[in-house]
């Protein structure tokens, strides 16, 4: 199942992307939660529901809603970085024995397809085509093994990073976590849709040129062996989300660098999942 947050005249609502367009969960079955992580909450009560409003015929064309962030406001948003071999080499770090984890700031978490801001302070605007995993179980201590059972899905991610200050401190939080920089989606498709995570073509374009061209089989830590981390020390809810890595290709490291511009057009596009596309901006 492909499961969506939208928005139409009568609000924002969570609902189903099917071959004909959006089955809107509300009117499928009004008792079922109205928002993502309440669904997740009660996905073992709720899940029958939804499988049956899949067959559902469309409510909506997909032309006349609104795609949000699957998850609009995630607990956490965690990102990994230095985890493709190629974008170890290009960035001319050695490859860490250790994951290395930063964080995105909640409030750069954004719908798939709306404008990414170029910033007021720095012309240096890159993207990252990511895998992203969103979290469906609390827990802690997940053993690898298990883990693939606390993941509710997968969406597509755009890392967007401003260089400079990622890099100007030793932490990469400021850089990483500018408004609009943190665009998921278009859905949330369920693993059962997804089969293995780490056999999956990842590209990304801007203007149309292919810039990044891998394969989730290519990372270093793969989605389990972060959850595995990560849950050793802090306690992961439902909708959070996870930012798998990004492989070689990101403008910083083409030869000149190349940043993004306004009016340039990046996608993410992800095997299984879909794309999602933004047109950069100047911030207003
Ligand atoms: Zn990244």
């Amino acid at each position: 199942m492909k499961l969506v947050t939208f928005t139409d005249t009568a609000g924002t609502r969570i609902g189903l992307a099917v071959d004909s367009g959006i089955v809107d969960l509300k009117k499928a079955d009004p008792d079922l939660p109205r928002d993502m992580i309440g669904l997740m909450n009660q996905w073992q009560a709720v899940r029958g529901a939804v499988e049956r409003a899949a067959s559902r015929k469309a409510d909506l064309a997909q032309s006349a809603v609104k795609l949000e962030a699957p998850v609009q406001r995630p607990g956490k948003v965690l990102a990994i970085g230095l985890n493709y071999a190629d974008h170890i080499a290009e960035s001319g770090q050695p490859t860490p024995t250790e994951q290395v984890w930063f964080t995105k700031a909640v409030t750069s978490i954004h719908a798939p397809f709306e404008p990414v801001q170029l910033p007021k302070v720095s012309p240096l605007l890159d993207y990252e085509a990511e895998l992203v995993a969103v979290i469906g179980k609390r827990c802690k201590h997940v053993p690898k093994e298990k883990a693939h059972e606390v993941v509710f899905g997968y969406c597509a991610g755009n890392d967007v990073t401003v260089r400079d200050w990622q890099f100007k401190t030793p932490q990469w939080v400021l850089g990483k976590s500018f408004d609009t920089h943190a665009p998921i989606g278009p859905w949330i498709v369920t693993p059962d849709e997804i089969g293995d995570p780490h056999a999956l073509g990842i590209r990304a374009f801007v203007n149309g040129e292919k810039r990044q061209d891998s394969n989730t089989k290519h990372l270093v830590f793969n989605v389990f062996d972060q959850i595995a981390h990560i849950s050793k020390a802090m306690t992961l809810e439902p909708g959070d989300v996870i930012f798998t890595g990004t492989p070689g290709g990101v403008g910083a490291a083409l030869k000149p660098p190349t940043f993004l511009k306004a009016g340039d057009v990046t996608r993410i596009e992800i095997d299984k999942i879909g794309a999602i596309e933004a047109t950069v901006v100047a911030e207003p």
